[in-house]
């Protein structure tokens, strides 16, 4: 049986192993696969992983080899699911691997927004402590998070689990979400409507996916409606801001800052207006990315693949 990783760098730049698959069958691996390379490299083989490689129609008319298709992702929109279901193809993703370190990286861009360790470590190795006439100096305003008001927009796994580090810094948690779990309300956590939220919240971090119905929720309209001073964080996807919105509300200071993992096309074009917005940190698509969610989604990966040859497909996207 032959297997075929279209584009496996992202998942595993060289830290991990595909030793799991390589027992499962004949494999190729390639780190990243131009559009005009996926039906030769695709070939005869039966099984097919992408991440972010496109499976159109087109391609599976193409290639009648293929059984089965597993993302190495939890999107699965680069492959179309439907066009795979006329042919009976399974396409498998993997629901969930990284909360934890998402939940963990929308706090590490929190906590640089209020106190820029890096740029206050940089200016100690530049000498400004040394010619400091201080104790100590600091270059920014410095913000206690402790009291003050978190808003999360969908409140699914990882909205709940940068709830639950929020809560722990003394923290209040405002949540909106389409389904509310009344029995996650607390004394530190309440759901509200969307208006509410964003007018009361210090700091608004995005955990909806990208819907018609999410996309551009954070836009001039909405930004008049939060607390002058507030901070966005988004490590869901790009699309859920209109970046020019937000880039305009950063440099007239409506918004004191903002940190994003993820614009709205990737990689980032020199031309995106957050890249020159004042008080904005971008990270490139990396809450995802520690080895230890990349470890267990290539166990997941391999895992679906194994149900799949056992006869029961798990984690199915287009049954
Ligand atoms: P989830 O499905 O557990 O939670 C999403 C929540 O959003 C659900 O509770 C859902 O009811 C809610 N929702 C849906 N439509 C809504 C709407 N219109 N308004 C408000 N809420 C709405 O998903 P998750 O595992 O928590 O992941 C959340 C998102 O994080 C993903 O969709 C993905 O875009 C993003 N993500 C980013 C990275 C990264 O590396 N930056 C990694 C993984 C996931």
């Amino acid at each position: 049986m032959k297997i075929v990783v279209l584009d496996g760098y992202t998942l595993n730049p060289g830290d991990l192993t595909w030793e799991r698959l390589e027992k499962l069958g004949d494999l190729t691996v390639y780190d990243r696969t131009p559009a005009d390379k996926i039906l030769e490299r695709i070939g005869d083989a039966e099984i097919v992983y992408t991440n972010k490689t496109p499976l159109t129609r087109e391609t599976f008319e193409k290639a009648p080899n293929i059984k089965w298709v597993g993302l190495l992702a939890t999107g699965y929109n680069v492959v179309d699911v439907d066009a795979a279901k006329e042919k009976g193809i399974p396409v498998a993703n993997i629901p969930t691997y990284g909360t934890a370190a998402v939940a963990q990286f929308a706090f590490a861009l929190l906590l640089e927004m209020c106190h820029h360790v890096w740029a206050h470590n940089e200016a100690v190795k530049k000498g400004e402590w040394t010619n400091c006439p201080d104790f100590c100096f600091w270059n920014y305003p410095l913000i206690e998070l402790a009291g003050k008001t978190m808003g999360i927009i969908g409140f699914g796994r990882i909205g709940q689990a940068t709830a639950k580090i929020a809560q722990a810094v003394g923290m209040k948690v405002l949540a909106y979400d389409e389904y509310q779990n009344k029995a996650l309300e607390s004394d530190t956590l309440k759901y509200v409507e969307l208006d509410e939220l964003l007018a009361k919240s210090d700091v608004i971090s995005l955990h909806c996916p990208l819907f018609e119905s999410t996309k551009g929720i954070i836009n001039k309209n909405t930004i008049a409606k939060m607390k002058d001073g507030a901070m966005i964080i988004n490590t869901s996807r790009g699309p859920l801001i209109v970046e020019e919105d937000l880039a305009e509300a950063l440099n007239s200071g409506k918004i004191a800052g903002a940190a994003v993992d993820v614009v709205s096309t990737e990689p980032i074009k020199m031309d995106n207006p957050l890249l020159k917005a004042k008080n904005c940190i971008i990270t490139p698509h990396i809450a995802w990315a520690p080895k230890e969610s990349r470890e267990r989604l290539m166990n997941i990966a391999v895992d679906n693949l194994e149900a799949f040859l056992a006869g029961n497909p798990v984690n199915v996207v287009n049954k």
